[in-house]
């Protein structure tokens, strides 16, 4: 249930990177945030997997093998308006105005922290909806006694509506999408919130406004565990 539940919120990033260490890396932090990764090494291979099964986002790195970078860019602008997130070692005013010219979404300078492309990622996803379009309806969440519909905001417990706040509503809406796991507040801040540098602790606050409101017992919450020293989860079998 759990991981059906997860699967459906899932974005596929391809990474597209010809160095074995950093591609390790890239897919370590990736599926640490909840990505399903694919990767390719050359320009082509990426082309065709873009056109074969497209993903939801790309990272290309620019330096490949057997094509320049910026011409995969080009190419894959030519058949796709999937986003792309360019990694580039140049941070020069021309590189990045051929890259964004070129159709890049998005670019991070080499080396760049997990943190940080999670939360470019993030941010890139967040806007390729195209302007005008309805947005997709999401699945409604069912664990235990919480009902969670994603689309109508609206949020459930035994029968009896929750009246949250925005915070609140999309702590208790992320948390359920990957209940039973253990949720770091540093993750929380930066997909839920998408502000990765505010404090751990603001976390906290909307998390007890919400046991507060969920009739959780401050010394026994049936849904929303602290783990000591690592984050929260909710359970799906309180
Ligand atoms: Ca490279």
């Amino acid at each position: 249930m759990t991981d059906r539940l997860t699967c459906l919120f899932m974005a596929s990033v391809l990474v597209v990177e010809d160095d074995p260490v950093i591609r390790t890396a890239l897919i370590e932090v990736l599926t640490g945030h909840g990505y399903a990764v694919r990767t390719t090494h050359q320009g082509f291979e990426a082309l065709r997997e873009i056109t074969s099964s497209p993903p939801d986002i790309v990272v290309l790195d620019l330096g490949l093998p057997d094509l320049d970078g910026l011409d995969v860019l080009r190419m894959i602008r030519g058949i796709s308006r999937v986003p792309v997130l360019v990694a580039t070692a140049r941070d020069d005013e021309s590189e990045i105005i051929r890259l964004l010219n070129a159709g890049a979404d998005d670019y991070l300078v080499k080396p760049f922290s997990g943190g940080q492309l999670a939360a470019r990622l993030a941010a890139v996803l967040r806007r390729s909806v195209p302007a005008g379009a309805a947005p997709a309806r999401r699945p409604v969440l069912h664990v235990a006694d919480l009902r969670i519909d994603p689309t109508a905001r609206t949020a459930h417990l035994a029968g009896r509506e929750l009246s949250l706040t925005r915070r609140e509503f999309d702590l208790l809406a992320y948390l359920a999408a990957h209940a039973d796991q253990v949720i770091t507040r540093r993750r929380i801040l930066t997909e839920v919130w998408q502000q990765p540098y505010v404090e751990d602790q603001t976390v906290d606050v909307h998390l007890s406004a919400l046991r507060r409101k969920m009739g959780e017992k401050p010394r026994k919450p049936r849904y929303l565990r602290t783990v000591r020293g690592l984050g929260i989860k909710l359970v799906s079998s309180p």
